[in-house]
């Protein structure tokens, strides 16, 4: 019996060709609808499997373009969509709003904050992960991470708002924003602030005002974008300290507060706005779950992506510790969930079907980073063929293109996204949110 005679004789055992309003089983639950959740779920219901797909969020979000929603260059329908807009009309995939606090992998049960109680046939959990402030003083309550629209929208209100007070003079001293964490994150975040104080801030407020702001990126690593190349890395200093971002490396933090982030050497950066771009690490969903726990808290997975001695486990994106044939460990990037995602829908149907699963064969797209506009570095593929500077850049727009879920919003980031590099407006408005 083949994958698709396998899937409808399975339907047309459970006599349900979508499910009920009460359903609370399924043959598979998806915990986590980011680029991997949302990606096994349309895989598995595109060979017409039953999929309860569960996130705390009513939307996929974009995290590659958060930092553009932080510094308002994008609005937030343009970094995050609709679960149920993605999965408008499939029927086979039924999407629910909850917390999951609770996961049995034995049982392959999931429990919600709600008190609800899901069961499948499979799991599959994408819960994905949340800064890690490694027990640094001060940085969880006085830092702004940048994982979620939530996050953008807390970073990007506290910003305007510190501008505002500034320019109405509530406070007439310097405005420091200070991004520690010299990644690709932590770069694009220091380079969209350094744009918004060059070009954004002189017009929407004063050319006065913007001679009293000043960025700053830290990092304990000599280096930025410390996994590119030698010559991506000082293709990115070099462009954000032309920018005027202040780099301070080779030094870790050993404080934040509220008004300065203090360095391990004892020198002190003023800061107004910090912003945590220090780390990641996987959901506390797993630890609650009882998984077998490797580095960064993430699942060390068999190369079939598949939890050991969890029989119909998967655990995939930035929740586990993927590796490909050879052993070597996968990043945590979109474009390698995406693919998790699909593979673990393959395995799941070969399971189903009785067939042995196969190990992931990840496709190496290479890694990127925007530094400003007309500025990124690129290394493409397997093999990293470095690109820098315009070239990059819109090898960066296309690929983020593509990673985009649905037409619409392909459409409208082709839109917004040159118009806003070359007439730096900020349209948009951010309601501020009270931080949890
Ligand atoms: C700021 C930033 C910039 C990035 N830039 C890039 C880039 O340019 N290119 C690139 O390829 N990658 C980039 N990445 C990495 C990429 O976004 C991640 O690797 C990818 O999102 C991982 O996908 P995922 O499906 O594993 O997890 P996520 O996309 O994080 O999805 C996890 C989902 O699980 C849900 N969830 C978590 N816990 C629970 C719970 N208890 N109950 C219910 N739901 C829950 C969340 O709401 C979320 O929807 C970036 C990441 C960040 C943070």
């Amino acid at each position: 019996m083949d994958e698709n005679s396998m899937a409808k004789d399975s339907a047309d055992r459970s006599g349900a060709d979508s499910h009920g309003p009460d359903s609370h089983s399924a043959d598979v639950i998806v915990v986590g609808g980011g680029f991997a959740g949302v990606t096994a779920a349309r895989e598995l219901a595109r060979k017409g499997v039953r999929v309860l797909l569960i996130d705390r969020n009513p939307y996929h979000q974009f995290q590659p373009l958060l930092y553009q929603a932080a510094t308002v260059q994008l609005g937030v329908s343009e970094v995050a969509r609709p679960l149920r807009d993605i999965f408008r009309g499939e029927r086979k995939v039924r999407v629910v709003v909850a917390e999951v606090t609770g996961v049995d992998p034995r049982a392959k049960t999931v429990t919600t904050a709600d008190g609800g109680t899901y069961s499948a046939g499979h799991l599959v959990i994408a819960a994905g992960a949340e800064a890690n402030f490694f027990n640094t003083p001060g940085a969880e309550e006085n830092g702004f991470p940048l994982y979620s629209v939530e996050d953008a929208v807390d970073l990007g209100s506290a910003f305007v708002a510190a501008l505002d007070e500034a320019d109405r003079g509530a406070y007439d001293g310097e405005l420091h924003v200070v991004v520690i964490g010299g990644g690709p994150t932590g770069v694009e975040t220091a380079g969209a602030v350094a744009e918004t104080i060059k070009y954004v801030i002189p017009d929407y407020f004063s050319p006065e005002l913007a001679g009293r702001c000043h960025a700053h990126l830290v990092d304990m690593l000599p280096n930025v974008l410390n996994a590119f190349a030698d010559r991506s890395k000082e293709y990115a200093q070099r462009n954000l300290e032309r920018m005027g971002v202040q780099v301070h490396l080779g030094v870790g933090v050993s404080e934040v507060t509220r008004e300065k982030v203090v360095l391990a050497d004892g020198t002190e950066i003023p800061a107004r706005i910090t912003v945590w771009a220090g780390g990641l690490k996987a959901s506390p969903l797993i630890a609650a779950a009882g998984l077998p726990q490797g580095r960064g808290g993430r699942v060390d997975v068999d190369p079939d992506l598949t939890v050991p001695g969890f029989e119909g486990v998967y655990v995939l994106g930035d929740a586990a510790n993927m590796t490909d044939a050879r052993g070597d460990r996968l990043p945590q990037l979109g474009s390698c969930a995406q693919q998790a995602g699909k593979w673990a829908a393959r395995n799941i149907l070969a399971d189903r079907a009785g067939r042995p699963r196969e190990p992931f064969k990840y496709v190496d797209k290479g890694y990127m980073a925007m530094v400003g506009r007309g500025s990124a570095v690129a290394e493409i593929g397997r093999k990293r063929m470095l690109m820098t500077g315009p070239l990059a850049f819109l090898a960066w727009l296309g690929v983020h293109v593509v990673l985009l879920s649905g037409g619409l919003q392909k459409l409208r980031a082709l839109v917004s996204w040159p118009s806003g590099f070359i007439s730096h407006r900020r349209s948009y408005v951010l309601l501020p949110r009270e931080r949890s």
